[in-house]
């Protein structure tokens, strides 16, 4: 318990700290989004909050943005009129990839307005049944070697996986507790109630072991400070050989 005294100066500190928090909510520096063209100021998101993260027009994140960045540079290759299965769509994207592809599905385990009801640990679709598959911040929250070796069987060959989750590049080794399973414990542990492991640098033999070979995107400046992305986002493509 602190003191009355050390009490006030915590709740003026706190105050100070909240001010210096609003002022930042609806944008720091202009910024312009690479998906909708917008340029101006962007929204905070995120607790604890990441300030120009969402743009205000199309809703987009930085995550977002940066798949935009490697789509717009390869979808002429790798996208166009391709059979893509796209995992827990995020509005912005499932746009951009529907309109790209030759047959187009969003899938989701609960259905929650996804065209199919897919379960990515055990994917009831036909081996080598589609061309591309995305699911992004998907396998932090599932038991990702069944799920590799799913999209493994489900892809043709040559197949592409867009794969994307929260990863501590510093952290050697994929942190990962059977132990660990409150909410709050996996909160506190892998930071967010639902996920069940912190990727490490590892990520990459991780998503290889189930057969694919791997490569990554990440853009530096001047996308970063132009379109608010964030520093060490990576995208991995696995390809099935
Ligand atoms: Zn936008």
């Amino acid at each position: 318990m602190l003191r009355p005294w050390a009490q006030i100066k915590a709740a003026g500190q706190n105050v100070n700290y909240a001010r210096k928090v609003w002022q930042r909510l609806n944008g720091v520096y202009p910024r312009e989004c690479n998906i909708c063209g917008y340029a101006g100021m962007f929204r905070a998101a995120g607790l604890p909050p990441r300030f120009d993260a969402r743009c205000p027009r199309c809703l987009s994140l930085e995550r977002h943005r940066h798949q935009a960045l490697w789509i717009s540079s390869n979808e002429h290759a790798l996208l166009r009129n391709k059979r893509i299965l796209h995992f827990a769509a995020e509005p912005i994207l499932r746009k951009i990839y529907s309109a790209l592809a030759a047959r187009y599905a969003s899938a989701d385990i609960r259905g929650d307005g996804a065209d199919m009801t897919l379960n990515l640990e055990q994917i009831d679709q036909p081996n080598a049944s589609w061309d591309v598959i995305v699911a992004n911040h998907v396998l932090e929250h599932v038991d990702d070697r069944k799920a590799l070796a799913e999209m493994h069987r489900v892809l043709a060959p040559g197949g592409l996986a867009i794969l994307s989750f929260p990863i501590a590049p510093l952290y050697e080794k994929t942190y990962e507790n059977p132990a660990i399973i409150s909410k709050a414990d996996r909160d506190l542990h892998f930071g967010q109630w639902d996920h069940v492991r912190y990727y490490g640098a590892d990520a990459a033999d991780r998503i290889a072991a189930a057969g694919f070979e791997v490569s990554t995107f990440s853009v530096g400046e001047p996308y970063v400070h132009r379109h608010g992305i964030t520093r060490n986002t990576r995208d991995f493509l696995a390809r099935k050989l």
